[in-house]
């Protein structure tokens, strides 16, 4: 569903991707780890334009992904592009100002423009499978870290992206709330949902991956399955990483 080619970002002089190439298919879950400053976030950041690459292709569904807001020809822009692929952030990004469902609905209906009742019912489906119906009126600063989580996955799910972008979700938790976000994810992969996660848990990532890319030093230094790169890593670099996890 996406394909990447050739991928580099630089900022000024510092070259952050290093030439990455990756393909994303329909319904797989794949994870992304990797050393801290590795390049992680920068890769999934670029996947939907929230960074501009320096050279490279991404491609989704086969059209070429432009640097510019609207599609044109059989390219991509920004706008449409991110409309297919959500994204969810370390920092849930809520409004504060707004309750819990007003946060869900607020693109669907001011972007999409769709109906503010058909969005509220999807909404409240959403809110069901995170876990959180009786937290509809409720504003952020109200939650705990992990109900804004979840609510954040809400709220891009309700964009209805055909793929989702996870960079590290549950890294700002307290420990005992990382379970609940999980499940939630959990729950999104055995529905089909295709997404790419950055991630630090490794059981997780080794339980639910489809795929498991290891970038080390802005390239991705080993694919492959769950099996293959967490459990059998090959070579010493991704050793040592996992043995900090252990
Ligand atoms: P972490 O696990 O700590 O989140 P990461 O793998 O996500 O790390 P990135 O955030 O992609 O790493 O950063 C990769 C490198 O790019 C780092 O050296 C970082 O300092 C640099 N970098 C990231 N964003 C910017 C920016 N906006 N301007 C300049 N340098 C940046
Ligand atoms: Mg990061």
């Amino acid at each position: 569903i996406l394909t990447v080619r050739g991928l580099e970002k630089s900022y000024n002089k510092l070259r952050v991707i290093k030439g990455v190439d990756l393909d994303l298919h329909r319904g797989e879950v794949l994870a992304i780890i990797g050393p801290s400053g590795s390049g992680k976030s920068t890769l999934i950041r670029c996947l939907n334009l929230l960074e501009i690459p320096t050279a490279g292709e991404i491609a989704y569904e086969g059209r070429r992904v432009e640097n510019r807001f609207k599609s044109r020809g059989g390219n991509i822009g920004c706008g449409e592009l991110r409309r297919h692929v959500g994204m969810v952030f370390q920092h849930f990004n809520l409004f504060p100002h707004k309750t819990v469902l007003q946060n869900i609905c607020e693109g669907p209906v001011a972007v999409l423009k769709e109906p503010r009742e058909a969005v509220e019912e999807r909404a409240m489906e959403l809110l069901g499978k995170v876990g959180l119906l009786d937290k509809r009126d409720a504003y952020p600063n109200h939650l705990s870290g992990g109900q804004k989580q979840r609510v954040a996955i809400a709220r891009a799910l309700a964009m209805r992206p055909d793929v989702l972008l996870l960079d590290e979700v549950t890294s700002a938790l307290d420990p005992e709330l990382v379970g609940e976000v999980l499940q939630v994810i959990r729950l999104l992969a055995n529905d089909g949902m295709t997404m790419a996660i950055v991630t630090h848990e490794m059981s997780f990532a080794a339980d639910v991956a489809d795929r498991v890319a290891f970038i080390d030093g802005g390239q991705i230094a080993e694919l492959g399955t769950a099996d293959s790169v967490i459990r059998n890593p090959a070579s010493e670099r991704l050793k040592s990483f996992l043995s900090r996890f252990n």
